[in-house]
């Protein structure tokens, strides 16, 4: 998890991380709430507002982190009113995506149109922006590509379905592939070692015919690809963008595919981006 304060002009201070387990497990709202607590005292500044991201989906009204699928004790939390009560300031929350999305917006200087994040990490975070609104759907969890069923397969998934997407075709996927054919190869190594073999070949296969799909559903005007796998060393980025774009239907939207890849010059672009969020969200912009 990675914090830290964000100035108007989006200068990013007081960075910090700490290991997820050290919030997550049976306490997770109390034990963040008390984390936010200290970290405030520690920064030498007066904060005008928290935004928070989590990869998890939430209910409509962005109050409760309902499900996180990768992260023990992160389910039902009910956030904004105990955060506000103690803190003293706005408090919102999103998904992890739609903070990193809004960095790459304005990095990008994106704002109109329909636009898809694609963040695989973990999991396959993912994110539909239409004219820079967020769909959230009618119950909050709109965008939840990662947790489509994948024909024929019946792996447990941590959201309690069987055979998602992002089983095969985010890190959880790419970590199985390494126990099961390269044992020896550091996760971090395995693209710049076996980036050429059949498996990986195929890893990478799988995740664009995911992408595929809901390009083909919205045609979108701008396709982001960032998140820690594609961040990887050695990762196959122009691999994955020719077989999205051989899968893709022709001539459109075949043709005419817009792909931006996210900015990862800096760990911390996503709470740079939870700023942006929330002075757009509160109208300070
Ligand atoms: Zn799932």
């Amino acid at each position: 998890m990675r914090l830290g304060t964000v100035s108007a002009d989006l200068v990013l201070e007081n960075a910090e991380i700490i290991e997820t387990k050290q919030i997550a497990g049976e306490n997770a709202a109390d034990n963040l709430l008390d984390f936010v607590e200290g970290y405030l005292r520690r920064v030498p500044i007066e904060v005008s507002a928290i935004a928070m991201g989590f990869p998890s989906t939430l209910n409509r009204d962005r109050t409760v982190v309902v499900s996180t699928p990768n992260i023990a004790g992160m389910d039902e939390l009910s956030l904004i009113a105990p955060f506000e009560a103690r803190l003293g300031v706005p408090v919102l929350i999103e998904k992890d995506t739609c903070m990193l999305m809004h960095y790459d917006l304005n990095r990008y200087k994106i704002t109109d149109g329909i636009l898809i994040g694609y963040y695989i990490g973990t999991g396959l975070g993912n994110i539909i922006l239409i004219d820079g609104k967020i769909i959230v759907g009618r119950d909050g969890v709109a965008g939840e590509l990662g947790h489509i069923p994948v024909l024929d397969r019946h792996d447990k998934c941590g959201c309690g379905l069987e055979g998602c997407s992002e089983l095969y075709v985010a890190g959880i996927g790419l970590e199985r592939l390494r126990e099961k054919y390269f044992p020896k190869t550091e996760i971090s190594h395995i693209f710049t070692e076996h980036g050429a073999t059949p498996q990986i070949h195929e890893f990478i296969l799988n995740m664009a015919k995911i992408i595929v799909t809901e390009i083909t559903i919205l045609n979108p005007d701008h396709i982001i690809l960032g998140g820690g796998v594609i961040g990887m060393q050695d990762f196959p980025y122009q691999e994955l963008r020719n077989q999205i774009c051989s899968l893709t239907r022709k001539p459109l939207p075949g043709d005419s595919l817009d792909f931006i890849r996210s900015d990862f010059s800096n760990p911390y672009n996503g709470v740079i981006g939870a700023a942006i969020f929330a002075r757009k969200t509160l109208g300070e912009v």
